[in-house]
């Protein structure tokens, strides 16, 4: 593990300066894990193997050094210099804007390509001149087909989430894109597992790579503290909501918030602040002064709690800590465990909660066994649970007064309220005061609970799904996969308007410059698989290729079947469209 007290920095790892500066700007305070050992590797031109899950900070990895070396290539026109491969649309944009964020200022443009969006923007900005391609494999081949896409000058190539590009039934495509781009490019796989599948591809087509994964070493020990550690899934937008709620539930006495960025940091206590409670910020930007300041309000409990980066909270020891709190999943299980180690010292309870968004749900995995400790997956507690607890805090107030006595400065109040009214009724109006006074109102909005038992565990699937035929034939079983996570789903398949079945879409690869027209293509099908026109949904032709609605549970019977035929006399690729 790397020693806790000195700071690399993104400048040291070689990288130019304004790229260091780029990511100074958007908070970042030091490389991750990840990003330590790869971006080194990448800048001195090696191929890389990388085990990494969404969260360990792996697009900065992998796009800062692409930057640096395109950047640092001399002038590339309008050519594409670098393509990222994603499996999902989601992916394509969050990467493509993270690095339209660092490439702020090197004149360098990034341009995602993703199914189920307009193909003429697409060409419009393709046209423009794409530095930087990131693409779903689909995608990216059809533009490549179509000539809008060229691939001759790719210096640097990255496939990331290589597992899941697999599972998704798109080896065939992306062989087909390695295959068209130069052997003299540089190239990074990026991926969550290993499987065989992966190995294979990277003997294949990476060149004596490097390999590094996140977790290298097993923590000493003893170092595991024996704390509590509860995770709770919830989307990015609620959870300021969250931290709340969990906070109120947990009621403790001291609390550390840890976020990934500097600017999260300041965005977070100023949330919390607006709601009433006493957050204080610390980070790498303020100076000594600032900071004992913080430390101070936190010590003479003027503050409720601490946000956090942790190049701000490192050599900090605060005595009294109950509570850690991960606002993100941290980037790798050290940091994790570090984190978490600065409550329940010297025998004392402590609890590490973690606030997890469901992608980043794979490296709770990791983290556990990393520590070979449990995270209890949990529930954002409702309204009622809140309710129920605050209840159990003001009996538990009473309670103690009536054991303690001494108050026979106010009895008088309820011996004269007691002519007028029944005694319960000025017990319960008493009560009543004193709930309101001590719980407050709370925030009573229900935060949507995310129960990741329903969605499918990817790493389950792929070890799974190990032994199937890749790509190709398992194809289409794959693309169900993909409608249940919910991602990548483009526009939802339609019903059949008179037989009520679920309508797919097949991508036949020939179009209008071929000649192709409706009828060849009701033909051709009912022809080559025996069904009736009847069934078929709508038609689509354009230029290169056509589209065409057939009923899901007759689409694999009809690709089978229209595998030896041809279309206007030509030979045509027949599978389900990607998007
Ligand atoms: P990724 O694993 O690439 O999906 O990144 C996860 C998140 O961490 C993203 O929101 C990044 O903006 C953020 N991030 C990446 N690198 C760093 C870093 N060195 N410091 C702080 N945050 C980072």
């Amino acid at each position: 593990m790397h020693d806790s007290e000195t700071v690399t920095t993104f400048a040291s790892l070689g990288l130019r300066s304004a790229l260091a500066d780029a990511v100074t700007a958007l908070g970042y305070e030091e490389p991750t894990p990840v990003q330590r050992e790869a971006i080194p590797l990448l800048l001195s031109g090696r191929d890389l193997l990388a085990q990494a899950a969404t969260g360990t900070g792996k697009t900065a990895a992998f796009a800062l050094p692409m930057l640096h070396r395109i950047a640092e290539s001399g002038p590339v026109g309008k050519r594409t210099a670098g393509l990222v491969l994603v499996p999902t649309r989601e992916l394509a944009m969050q990467v493509a804007e993270a690095m339209h964020r660092y490439a702020r200022g090197s004149g360098l443009t990034v341009v995602p390509l993703y199914g189920g969006a307009p193909m003429h923007q697409q060409i419009r900005s393709l046209e423009r001149g794409a530095h930087i391609v990131v693409a779903t494999p689909g995608r990216a081949l059809d533009h490549v087909q179509r000539g809008t896409l060229v691939l001759q000058s790719v210096q640097v190539l990255v496939l990331d989430e290589a597992d899941e590009m697999l599972d998704m039934g798109f080896a065939d495509d992306l062989n087909e894109l390695l295959n068209r781009t130069p052997d003299t490019r540089q190239s990074a796989l990026f991926s969550a597992t290993m499987p065989s599948r992966i190995t294979a591809i990277a003997e294949q087509h990476l060149k004596d790579p490097a390999r590094i994964n996140i977790v290298r070493e097993k923590p000493a020990a003893g170092s595991v503290p024996r704390v509590r550690q509860v995770a709770y899934v919830v989307s990015r937008a609620h959870k300021p909501a969250a931290l709340a709620r969990v906070l109120d539930m947990e009621d403790p006495v001291a609390t550390i918030v840890f976020c990934r960025t500097r600017l999260e940091v300041e965005e977070l206590v100023e949330t919390i602040n607006a709601h009433g409670q006493r957050a204080a910020a610390l980070h790498g930007g303020l100076a000594q002064k600032q900071r004992d300041r913080v430390m101070g309000l936190l010590r003479s409990q003027k503050a409720d709690l601490l946000v956090a980066t942790d190049v701000a909270a490192r050599g900090l020891d605060i005595e009294h800590l109950t509570h850690v709190v991960n606002y993100d999943v941290p980037a790798s299980p050290e940091v994790y465990l570090h984190r978490i180690g600065r409550t329940g010292r010297a025998g004392r309870a402590g609890v590490a909660i973690t606030l997890a968004e469901p992608r980043e749900h794979r490296l709770l995995r990791v983290i556990e066994q990393y520590t070979k400790s449990k995270i209890e997956v949990a529930t954002i507690p409702t309204v009622a649970d809140l309710r129920a607890r605050q209840y159990e805090l003001t009996s538990a107030a009473l309670r103690e007064q009536l054991v303690a006595g001494k108050f026979d400065q106010v009895r008088v109040i309820v011996e004269s309220l007691s002519d007028e009214f029944d005694i319960v009724d000025i017990a319960t109006a008493a009560v009543n005061l004193l709930h309101v006074a001590s719980a407050g109102g709370g925030d009573d909005r229900e935060i949507p609970a995310i129960d990741m038992s329903k969605r499918p565990d990817r790493t389950r699937d792929a070890r799974e799904r190990g032994s199937r035929p890749p790509a190709g034939a398992g194809a289409p079983r794959l693309r169900s996969t993909r409608d249940q996570s919910g991602e990548d789903r483009g526009p939802r398949g339609r019903q059949h308007r008179d037989t009520g079945d679920r309508l797919v879409r097949l991508f036949i690869g020939a179009g209008r410059q071929a000649g192709i027209r409706p009828g060849d293509l009701v033909g051709a099908i009912t022809g080559e698989a025996g069904i009736e026109s009847r069934s078929l949904g709508a038609i689509e032709i354009a230029d290169r290729f056509s589209l065409v609605e057939v009923p899901d549970s007759m689409a694999d019977a009809i690709i089978d079947a229209m595998r030896g035929a041809s279309l206007r006399g030509k030979k045509v690729q027949v599978r389900r469209e990607r998007f």
